[in-house]
């Protein structure tokens, strides 16, 4: 096919109509809408269904609703949106402009991806300097060999801004080498699970080309996370081929409702219904059973999904590096998820109190990702436009922190007279 005309077909419709559905429409899905309805979703002029209403309840929990009818189980509300169809005439088209945004290793490596399984070498590369607090870093051998540092460390609960030793920020004694301290046992045992992704082995299901996905994470015993749901959709179809609750090893210690959603009652509810696997290593295979290496995952800051589940993988969209990398090469700022949709898609999510809804997340980064590459004229104005709001906000701090200068110049004196006074 001619691939100017296929670049233009790229920009295919959204759905016009959503009714009140139990569960998030699928693209593809015959949704009907009473001719009432469609008045009034005319009327109002949005592209999709009013804020907040209808309401209904995701369709993990949906089933749940007890049939004594004691108290309503923590269903989530969230805004019913149509999302794309992408007809399949389009899939290869959409898959080769998805495979020419896949970032290289070396970003991966720099945003904080595992690049390949470690290796004892690697690990060791994680061990800091007791000194400046440099790490190894064998993954990254552009790390400094000479050691500047501090001899006197700030004391941080005392709120202890300057260092002790000099009063100052840059380094204040150098030493020509690093002194690494041995890197904690319990790091060491975590990284020694990642595992790159498997082939597909034979008589498995043929895995998918292009997946999105999201965890929602809770934090357990001793501080660190574990993953709690995982939801990963198949962007082509829109298919949702995981959505499982994990229950976590260890005991968990902090919920994090407002942002994972997760809650003991509801995990509770989601084990009776037997919508649960057990563990990180079960969530992994969850995702592993759809997908080989060469599917392309794709995920808002995505590093932290993998983490969660010890997966070293490399055909990575990473929603966050594309966006910042979109608007400067080197640019250090980051555009959360919820940001996006706002500004690209004019599209409000993750507005329940509830904390966020893994699948809603999972389709609204599909979303970006897929109006990103059949809209690059659109990405681009978009890029441009953040640039120039960063730029007015870096003016606007400049002049603040000129103002604030000038007004501590003034102050020392007026303290003085204060404190006399008083
Ligand atoms: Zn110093
Ligand atoms: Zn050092």
């Amino acid at each position: 096919m001619d691939q100017q005309v296929l670049s233009a077909e790229l920009a295919f419709r959204p759905k016009e109509i959503t009714a009140s559905v139990s569960g998030i429409p699928k693209p593809g899905d015959q949704v009907v809408a009473s001719t009432a309805a469609k008045e009034k979703h005319e009327t109002r002029g949005k592209k999709y269904a009013p804020k907040r209403s209808p309401k209904y309840a995701r369709p993990a929990t949906e089933h749940l609703k007890s049939p004594s009818n004691k108290e309503a189980p923590e269903q989530k509300e969230i805004v019913v949106h149509e999302w794309s169809d992408i007809p399949g005439p389009l899939h290869e088209a959409v898959i080769a402009s998805l495979k020419e945004v896949c970032h290289d290793i070396d970003t991966l490596a720099r945003s904080g991806y595992k690049v390949r399984e470690m290796t004892q070498e690697d690990l060791e590369g994680y061990s800091k300097c007791m000194n400046c607090g440099e790490r190894k870093r064998v993954l990254d051998t552009k790390s400094k060999t000479d050691c500047f540092y501090h001899p006197v460390k700030r004391n941080h609960q005392k709120k202890q801004y300057k260092y002790p030793c000099c009063g100052k920020k840059q380094a204040c004694a150098s030493l020509p080498a690093h002194v690494y301290a041995p890197v904690q046992d319990f790091l060491l045992q975590n990284w020694r699970n990642y595992r790159l992704t498997p082939s597909s082995e034979p008589g498995r299901c043929r895995p998918r080309c292009v997946v999105a996905l999201d965890c929602e994470m809770v934090e357990v015993e001793g501080g660190s996370a574990e993953v709690a749901q995982i939801c990963a959709v198949d962007i082509l179809t829109g298919e949702v081929i995981v959505d499982k609750y994990v229950v976590p090893s260890k005991t968990v210690t902090d919920w994090r409702t407002p942002w994972s959603g997760m809650s003991q009652r509801l995990l509770e509810e989601m084990i009776d219904a037997g919508k649960t696997v057990n563990g990180w290593e079960e969530a992994r295979k969850a995702l592993w059973a759809h997908i080989d290496p060469d599917t392309i995952l794709v995920g808002q800051s995505l590093q932290h999904d993998l983490d969660i589940m010890r997966m070293v993988h490399l055909s990575v969209i990473d929603t966050a590096i594309f966006s910042r990398e979109a608007v400067a090469k080197d640019c250090k700022q980051n555009w959360g998820l919820k940001r996006l949709c706002k500004q690209m898609l004019d599209r409000d999510i993750q507005q329940s109190r509830k904390g966020h809804d893994c699948l809603e997340d999972t389709m609204a980064t599909r979303e970006v990702v897929l109006w990103c590459v059949r809209h690059p004229d659109k990405f681009q104005e978009w890029a441009v436009s953040q640039r120039a709001s960063m730029r007015e906000a870096d003016a606007h701090r400049k002049w603040k922190q000129k103002e604030s200068d000038n007004a501590q110049v003034k102050q020392p004196r007026e303290s003085v007279s204060q404190v006399l006074a008083e």
